[in-house]
Parts: C-alpha cells; sequence; structure tokens
C-alpha cells in the first residue's frame, strides 16, 4: 500500500462549480497485482468536457460518481509494475488524472519517449486538445488558402493551435478572446486580426466575412458566425463553453436559417472517434514545434490540491493556452 491523495466528487454543481462541489481525500492504493503498474503522475489536465460529466445527464460518456474520484487525461511514470509491456520508468499518458497515484491495469495507456518534448505537451499541444485542433479544422473545416477562418476561445489549448494550424494552411485567421493579454499572445503568434469579445462585438469584427468557423463557445458567438459565413461557409462545431454552466438549454441561433440559404456546413465531432489519425498529427506537429511554426503555451497549477481551483480556473479563463495541475516532480 502507498498512501496517496485524489480529489472526489463532493456534490454535482449547479451553475459555475464551486470548491464545496470538490473534496481531497486521503487514499491508500494497493501494490500492483497481476498484470497491473502503478503510476505517479507528474501533471493531470482539467478539461472543459468534465463539466458536463459532473451532471448527471445522459452524454457520449457516463457522469463522474458522486463521492468518487474524479478521472480526465494525465501523464506519469511508472513505478511500479507487474505488466511485462511497462517497465519501471516508462512515462505513459493515460485516463487516470485527479490523483497522484494511479493503479492501472495497463490498458488504455500510452507509453511515450520523455526526451522528444517536454512531458506536459502530451496533455496539450501533442496531445487530444492539439489532435481535436488538427482533426477538426482539417478535415471539417477543410480551409482553403486566402479563405478566412474565424477562431473563437482562440486563446485555449484547441484554439491557439486551430488558428496556427490556419495561419499555416495560408488562411487569413481571426480570433476572439477574452482579455487584452490574450489578444496580445495571439497577435504575437501571427493572427490577423484579434479581439476581446468583452471590449468588441463580435458581430462587427466579422463584418467582411468569413468562410470557415472553428466554434469553442457556442451561443451568441455562433450567431454572429452564422451571420458572417459566406456561401457555402463550414462549421466546426468542437465546443460551446458558453453554454456548459447553462442549467437549461438556452435556445438554438435565431439566424439557423442561414443554413440553408448560404448552403452552409456545419458538422460537429468528438475526438475520441478519431485517434486514427493521431500518428499523421503527432508527426506533424512535432516538425511545426521544432521549425518554430506552431508555438504554445500552459498555464500550470501547482499541486493535486489546488486542482478544482485549476478547474474553475478554466471556465472562467484565468488559462492561457492549456491550463494543467502539476501533480508532482516531472521529468
Ligand atoms: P480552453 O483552453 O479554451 O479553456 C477554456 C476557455 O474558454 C477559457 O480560457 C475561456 O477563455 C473560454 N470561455 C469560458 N467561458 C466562456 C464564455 N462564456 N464565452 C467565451 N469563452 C469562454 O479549453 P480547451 O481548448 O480545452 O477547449 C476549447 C473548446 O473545445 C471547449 O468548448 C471544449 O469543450 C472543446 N473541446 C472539444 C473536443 C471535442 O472532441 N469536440 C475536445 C476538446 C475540447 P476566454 O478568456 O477567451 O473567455
Amino acid at each position: 500500500m502507498t498512501a496517496s491523495r485524489e480529489i472526489h466528487l463532493a456534490a454535482r454543481p449547479q451553475g459555475a462549480p464551486g470548491p464545496e462541489d470538490f473534496s481531497l481525500v486521503e487514499v491508500d492504493v494497493p501494490d500492483p497485482g497481476d498484470g497491473q503498474v502503478l503510476i505517479r503522475n507528474a501533471y493531470m489536465s482539467v478539461d472543459p468536457y468534465m463539466r458536463g460529466r459532473m451532471n448527471d445527464a445522459k452524454s457520449y460518456t457516463p457522469p463522474f460518481q458522486l463521492g468518487q474520484a474524479l478521472t480526465g487525461g494525465a501523464v506519469g511514470q511508472v513505478v511500479a509494475s507487474r505488466n511485462d509491456r511497462l517497465a519501471e520508468g516508462t512515462w505513459v499518458v493515460h485516463d487516470r488524472g485527479w490523483r497522484e497515484l494511479a493503479l492501472s491495469d495497463g490498458k488504455h495507456l500510452r507509453p511515450f519517449d520523455p526526451s522528444l518534448a517536454p512531458v506536459s505537451t502530451t496533455l496539450g499541444v501533442l496531445g487530444m486538445p492539439g489532435l481535436t485542433a488538427y482533426f477538426g479544422l482539417l478535415e471539417l473545416g477543410r480551409p482553403v488558402e486566402g479563405e478566412t477562418v474565424f477562431v473563437s476561445g482562440a486563446a485555449g489549448a484547441v484554439g491557439s493551435v486551430a488558428g496556427q494550424i490556419a495561419k499555416l494552411k495560408g488562411c487569413r485567421v481571426i480570433g476572439s478572446a477574452g482579455s487584452a493579454a490574450k489578444a496580445a499572445w495571439l497577435e504575437e503568434l501571427g493572427f490577423d486580426e484579434v479581439f476581446d469579445y468583452n471590449e468588441t462585438d463580435t458581430k462587427e469584427a466579422l463584418r467582411d466575412g468569413i468562410d470557415v468557423y472553428f466554434d469553442n463557445v457556442g451561443g451568441s458567438t455562433l450567431e454572429a458566425a452564422l451571420a458572417a459565413l459566406r456561401l457555402r461557409g463550414r462549421i466546426v462545431a468542437c465546443g460551446a463553453i458558453s453554454q456548459y454552466n447553462a442549467s437549461s438549454s438556452p435556445p438554438g441561433p435565431r439566424n439557423l436559417f442561414l443554413m440553408v440559404t448560404k448552403r452552409l456546413r456545419m458538422e460537429g465531432f468528438i475526438i475520441s472517434d478519431h485517434y486514427d489519425h493521431f500518428p499523421a498529427f503527432s508527426a506533424d506537429m512535432s516538425a511545426w514545434l521544432r521549425d518554430g511554426s506552431v508555438r504554445y503555451r500552459e498555464t500550470v497549477v501547482e499541486g493535486i490540491e489546488n486542482a478544482p481551483s485549476a478547474f474553475i480556473g478554466l471556465l472562467e479563463g484565468e488559462n492561457i493556452g492549456k491550463m494543467l495541475v502539476k501533480v508532482g516532480a516531472a521529468a
């Protein structure tokens, strides 16, 4: 047995989550049995989709259970192994975050070489959010050189990568984000136009028209993008974070009929259906990071005990780039 700490769901949040919805629990983790490994997490991810799993509602993944540890993306090192494929010392990406030590059956783990990039990037630019941007933009948005691409939530983990890939494909890129500091970073990344949606009306910012909308936000931003899209424009329905804390479903965009008159295409996706794109993504993204054509930032909160505030902060826009929690010592 080894002592560990983990975060449990103490209550289902009503509206925006608060610290009272989480509890820090000390547990004893058993030694690995046959086929199992014990992983010491270095970083864990907090992601917007976790808010949906805190509701007792049917969705594409089952809800988190009250009084039990939360789960999610994490990266760590195998510290004890009874699995022939996973020697002690192996670095793995896996799905048992929100805890210091994770006992795993050795399935659903992705071993990787920690000498190639900082281990934290496996949860961000080289991991699920990076793949989301890559797949969503290229496969569903299908941007063509010279077109205008609008990305909302542009200073976040997914949005910052989607915008940079659109630039690489020769597009003009407009990004929206919630602060001047975020807008300044996006300008540094080479976005052609950037606006703080708290200061500038989205419709006004998009007045010259767009061809592709990479939607991370939904709500009134989606409505403004529908109005701005040109004939045969595409909407990549990636997320709708403006609505994740809503207790009832808001009405859809009032101008949805524009889908018909402008022959628009809107397609949603869940990235876990598309991991067959991971090898191509990994090769392209590694090359783009090496030659500096894609850059990334991370906002790192220290300590498992601060994971709830990192998650709350993510929904409140405290992150620039990927929001992570540093759980323990990293390589
Ligand atoms: P981010 O790093 O973008 O963090 C979330 C950001 O959302 C905050 O920093 C905040 O930035 C913004 N935000 C919060 N509330 C609002 C609001 N009311 N209006 C506008 N922006 C808001 O998170 P991710 O990059 O991980 O995720 C981005 C989106 O992609 C989310 O919608 C997520 O659910 C979705 N997603 C979808 C996946 C899929 O498979 N379809 C996979 C992964 C992510 P700001 O300061 O700019 O407001």
